[in-house]
């Protein structure tokens, strides 16, 4: 493996709450993370570690320019539509912009002969299985359309490994949470429909009560059981990912979770150790789409990149998150 300095990697949505927090570890790492975004949903104030191309994965010609200016070792692909509700509501629009945005840039990369690729998957791939430790070896049967969108393109990412040499690695999300402790960075989505930040509105009075999306499920409360894990830690395995591929490795899946899982009223009751304030609650319907049940049963990122989580556990995510939502925001 060669030194990291200087060496550009090309990060579709480096603009967005994951892809952010990768850039700010990949230019402490040497590297100079090009933030390509289409600020649909990302913020042009969160790109601070390198240059910004504005652009959209549909666009080729632009895809092809950007490539030609900055010659990038690997791309680190984030950008994506990721709200399971939407999801159930418009499937063509995650096809059509995760999909068909996803192979635009494969091809111009193999184009390009950029031929290393660090895929943000997520476990939904999984859906729903009974009791079933989740490892990287799991049956994939999604049960909402973000996550069938992220399993194609995991398929397409084999397909142009066997035929143009592409070497991937996948990194399979569980709940990403927190935000970077420094406040250079966080998490801002507009709208916002993540568990964590829309608790927090409502502990700032921003929203009246946080609908509790179904409280009877098979689980010890009735409520869904996630497996948080902190954005710091999980960028971190991206660059332990990147090194792997530049050091001539094959192409690979992890799954990156805490291992620990936490029901929506055990997130809730950890809000108050931290904020030391109330969460106004009420029990709605199932959210369409939802599984009972993700947590990772995988060590394979620990025993193969290495990666040791150091912030994930609830209240310290709990706590970066708070500091973030009450002093952060982006402007467009
Ligand atoms: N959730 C909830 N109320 C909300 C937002 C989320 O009860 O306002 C639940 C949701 O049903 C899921 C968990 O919190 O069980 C995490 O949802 P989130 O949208 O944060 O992430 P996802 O699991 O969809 O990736």
């Amino acid at each position: 493996m060669t030194s990291a300095k200087g060496k550009h990697v090309l990060v579709t949505g480096g603009a967005g709450y994951i892809g952010s927090h990768a850039c700010k570890v990949l230019s402490a790492a040497g590297y100079i993370p090009v933030t390509y975004d289409n600020l649909v949903t990302g913020w042009r104030d969160a790109v601070k570690f390198g240059p910004f191309e504005p652009g959209d994965l549909l666009d080729r010609d632009r895809l092809d320019a950007v490539f030609s200016t900055y010659a990038p070792i690997a791309v680190m692909h984030f950008a994506a539509l990721s709200q399971v509700g939407e999801a159930m509501h418009k499937p063509g629009k995650y096809w059509h912009n995760n999909v068909c945005g996803s192979l635009c840039l494969i091809e111009a990369a193999v184009a390009a002969g950029c031929l290393q690729f660090v895929f943000s998957s997520t476990c939904a791939t999984y859906g729903e299985h009974d009791n079933v430790v989740l490892d990287e070896d799991t049956p994939q049967s999604p049960t909402n359309a973000y996550g069938a969108s992220k399993r194609a393109i995991e398929d397409m990412l084999v397909n142009f490994g066997d035929s143009h040499g592409l070497r991937h690695v996948t990194f399979r999300y569980f709940n990403v949470a927190g935000a970077d402790p420094d406040g250079e960075v966080g998490e801002f989505h507009r709208p916002e429909t993540h568990l964590i930040p829309v608790m927090l509105d409502v502990v700032q009075g921003k929203r009246p009560a946080l609908t509790i999306y179904g409280t009877d499920y098979d689980t010890p409360d009735g409520t869904c059981i996630r497996d948080y894990v902190h954005v710091m830690d999980l960028v971190d395995a991206h660059v332990l990912g990147l090194k792997w591929l530049d050091s001539g490795k094959k192409s690979r899946v992890f799954n990156l979770g805490s291992g620990h899982g936490f029901s929506v009223r055990e997130v809730i009751q950890h809000s108050g150790t931290v904020t030391n304030l109330p969460v106004a609650t009420v029990e709605g319907a199932r959210r369409p789409g939802d599984c009972s049940k993700l947590v990772s049963g995988s060590v394979r990122a620990e025993k193969e990149l290495g990666w040791s989580p150091k912030r994930s556990d609830l209240k310290a995510m709990i706590s970066d998150a708070w500091r973030w939502h009450q002093n952060g925001h982006y402007e467009r």
